[in-house]
């Protein structure tokens, strides 16, 4: 199941199928993040990364150039918010665009009052509804290190709020997972962030997740895991429900090995 991830390479003037084993110690080098998950956990990562470039046509676009290292690396991180979901989460979208650098973008905003308005704005990543993700290079490169910003896994996280399709910041629930608390723990957190932005306070989330509930809910993915600790200490019903979504708990991995970056 590697036609496309071949198909990608072929399109480059490779004719070999990519000897991928070499090249997984650079691709996690590209994430130092991912050193904190345990080794049984990185190889069920670059199985899932395997199969999401199979499942996925990477498509540079404005002069970008993708090596192998970096598609691997782009997998790695779309894998990990599905790492214990599975595939399946990201289906009804094909391809991941990749810019260089910031791209523009155009679309449109309804205000308050129900005033649609003409948005052109420079972005680094994008995740259409039933649309290709879209990212930028420079931005891959600068996130999954730690610092709690991954656009990736922010972007991704949008794919999974959208699997029911509203983008609103409350992708499908779990069964066993109980919606009133998703809501609180969001509501509140995303109040008090509001405030905080507001006043230029200092926050625990960039303050870009004040913007609406779905923004909230993919910028506390990213500092999920990214920086798990501190969204931990931060916003701990937050946490608490994004380890039932992820059916993960990256926190404990920081506690319990402290190796990486940090
Ligand atoms: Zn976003």
């Amino acid at each position: 199941m590697l036609a496309r991830w071949r198909d990608w390479l072929a399109g480059r003037g490779r004719t070999q199928a990519p000897q991928v084993a070499d090249d997984w110690p650079a691709a996690f080098a590209r994430v130092p993040v991912l050193a904190h998950w345990s080794a049984g956990d990185r190889e069920r990562l670059q199985q899932l990364a395997l199969d999401f470039l199979a499942a996925k046509a990477l498509e540079p676009a404005a002069d970008a150039t993708v090596d192998r290292i970096q598609a691997l690396a782009i997998a790695l991180q779309a894998a990990l918010p599905v790492l214990n979901l599975g595939l399946d989460w990201y289906r009804g979208w094909h391809s991941v665009v990749l810019y260089p650098d910031e791209f523009r973008s155009r679309f449109e905003e309804v205000d308050e009052a129900g005033v649609v308005h003409q948005v052109d704005d420079w972005r680094s990543g994008e995740s259409w509804a039933a649309g290709p993700l879209i990212l930028s290079l420079a931005d891959v490169a600068a996130g999954g290190q730690g610092a709690g910003h991954n656009v990736v896994v922010h972007e991704c996280a949008h794919k999974l709020d959208q699997v029911d399709g509203d983008t609103n910041g409350h992708p499908p629930l779990h069964p066993g997972m109980d919606p009133a608390a998703w809501t609180a723990a969001f509501s509140d957190a995303y109040r008090h962030l509001g405030r905080r932005a507001l006043r230029r306070l200092r926050t625990v989330l960039d303050p870009y997740a004040a913007q609406s509930p779905a923004e909230f809910f993919a910028v506390a993915s990213e500092l999920f895991f990214d920086d798990p600790l501190s969204l931990r200490d931060g916003y701990l019903a937050v946490y608490e429900q994004l380890a039932l979504f992820y059916q993960q708990d990256p926190a404990a991995h920081w506690t319990a090995q402290p190796v990486g970056p940090r």
